[in-house]
């Protein structure tokens, strides 16, 4: 195994149980692994390394763990008819064209988004695409994740229930609930890795309790708990999907999830912005999970998510930047900024403090993907870490009086340094071994086609 030695660090941030902070600190590697935390002079005087990086002027923090997203919307943001619409118009106008994605737009947009998330500090990133057209398939996904070297967590997501049943989507993207579940036990049975330091994992993820059957519901929870697989799903995001559900199904979107055994450490809710007072403590004591995403709650005027009351309440609580087509970006840091502002926003100035902020986009996020590798600085876990110079022009100023909170309240800069399981994968600002330019130019041509609706390559089933 290599042994590298991080030293002279403006400041560790170690997201560890006791919050401890290390000026002028460092950080000995081991492999995938970190051996241990403390000053530079501690470390230097007792550890010798195989490589040594210095990281004179930056920050070091656990690598962030983004908890919702769909890759393919990186090929449809900023759309014209979609900019001013709330989310049942927005996905109406979208479906139509996300339809005639093909395994060259999945594979091209996950290589956008990773590159994005790893460009803003993320290490670990969970994806959620509910939509397989044409011969798409997770493993054009996995692929590109493998080949990116972030840590992914992948899930294989649906819908069943189209215009013609009643539901939202056309009935073009919808999927056979008998073929969902085969691909489902397929990828998980191909692809999870329940290991401690696991790249790969599968989450079973239905779109939204509206956009499949109770059924499907039922039969995912039930599947992914056989193999100790975690769910994941849309819950509660607007007030629509409320008034929907009393309609339908004569409950709220979170007693519904309840009837379908939604609920647990296994589970975690994207947005959950409209749950009841009672509903949040019942979400507490069962130890259910949310992803609170805030430039896509603001962006779609969805609502202000009650973070503080779920963190109270016990539930486990990470950040996501959502699609991109209802961010429009995937910058982690920036989503953490935003999380902080937004729940300042019913009046209270301490409601969230900049720590707040990148806890939960580490140790939060970490918690809420089932996670006790990664999300923190410490003697054991997976190596997994960013790097953010100070001593730069956005920071000036700022960061001399408190470089860690001057990373969220000063405007959110991307990484110079980013390692996942030991490997450098961000150095110098540049991920390493990936031509960016191509990337962009390839990405554009598909989005481009996409929108044209030349993109599908044989009829929708
Ligand atoms: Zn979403």
């Amino acid at each position: 195994m290599t042994t590298t030695l991080i030293r002279n660090a403006t400041l560790v941030a170690t997201m560890d149980d006791d919050r401890r902070e290390i000026a002028n600190g460092a950080i000995l590697i081991d492999g995938s692994r970190i051996v241990s935390v403390g000053t530079t002079g501690d470390l230097v005087a007792t550890a010798e390394a195989d490589d040594v990086i210095d990281a004179t002027g930056m920050v070091l923090l656990p690598g962030l763990v983004n908890t919702h997203h769909h890759f393919f919307q990186t090929l449809t943001r900023a759309m014209p008819a979609a900019q001013d619409a709330n989310l049942f118009t927005w996905l109406r106008t979208l479906y139509p064209i996300w339809a005639g994605m093909t395994p060259e737009a999945i594979q091209v947009s996950t290589r956008v988004a990773l590159a994005e998330l790893l460009h803003s500090g993320c290490t670990t990133a969970s994806d959620h695409t509910y939509i397989w057209p044409n011969g798409a398939r997770i493993d054009d996904q996995i692929e590109a994740a493998v080949d990116l070297g972030v840590r992914f967590h992948a899930s294989r997501g649906s819908m069943s229930v189209g215009e013609s049943k009643g539901g939202l989507p056309p009935d073009s993207v919808v999927e056979d609930e008998a073929a969902i579940l085969a691909d489902s036990r397929r990828v998980i049975e191909q692809y999870h890795d329940p290991k401690p330091g696991a790249m790969i994992r599968i989450v079973l993820a239905p779109c939204s309790p509206f956009s499949v059957s109770p059924d499907l519901m039922r039969e995912s929870v039930a599947m992914a708990r056989a193999y100790a697989v975690h769910s994941h799903t849309h819950l509660a995001e607007t007030l629509d999907e409320a008034y929907f559900c009393q309609a339908t199904f004569g409950r709220s979107p979170v007693e519904l999830c309840e009837d379908l055994d939604w609920i647990g450490e296994d589970v975690w809710h994207a947005h959950f912005v409209h749950p009841s007072d009672d509903e949040i403590i019942r979400a507490g004591e069962s130890h259910t999970g949310a992803a609170h995403c805030p430039s896509s709650n603001m962006r779609l005027a969805s609502g202000i998510a009650k973070v503080g009351q779920w963190q109270r309440a016990g539930m486990r609580v990470g950040l996501g930047v959502d699609g991109s087509a209802s961010n429009d970006g995937s910058h982690l840091l920036a989503e953490a900024r935003m999380a902080m502002l937004l729940q300042r926003v019913g009046g209270d100035p301490a409601a969230m403090s900049a720590r707040e902020a990148l806890w939960l986009a580490t140790r939060g996020g970490a918690e809420v993907l089932g996670r006790d590798d990664i999300g923190s600085l410490a003697p054991g876990m997976m190596a997994d870490l960013i790097g953010i110079r100070v001593d730069t022009l956005p920071l000036s100023g700022g960061a001399v009086h408190d470089p860690l909170a001057a990373l969220v309240f000063c405007q959110p800069q991307n990484v110079d340094f980013s390692m996942v399981n030991g490997r450098i994968r961000v150095a110098d600002g540049r991920i390493v071994d990936l031509d960016l330019p191509a990337l962009v130019t390839h990405h554009n041509r598909v989005a481009v086609a996409l929108a044209r609706g030349e993109l599908a390559i044989r009829t929708l089933h």
